[in-house]
């Protein structure tokens, strides 16, 4: 049997957020931690030995608001 094979990783850097939609459902948005390195490398590790995902696999940045957390961050998590 084939395996399923995905190619979308969701993934959230932190819940803050500079923006406060009514409808918003998401909690702790004045929490500006963001996702630690080591966290990130885990995902990296996992999503590149994975059987389940294959080419072309696109890294999502969800939640909160991604951009929040500024340029240095995002170019930190580069491999
Ligand atoms: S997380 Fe999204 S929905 Fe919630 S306040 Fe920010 S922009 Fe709006």
């Amino acid at each position: 049997m084939a395996l399923p094979r995905r190619q979308l990783v969701i993934l959230q850097q932190g819940p803050f957020c500079n923006i406060d939609c009514k409808y918003c459902y998401l909690p702790n948005r004045a929490n500006n931690k963001t996702m630690a390195q080591e966290t990130l490398e885990k995902v990296y590790h996992e999503v590149f030995n994975s059987n389940y995902l294959r080419d072309p696999i696109t890294f999502l940045w969800h939640a909160g608001e991604p951009l929040a957390a500024g340029h240095a961050f995002f170019r930190t998590l580069l491999p």
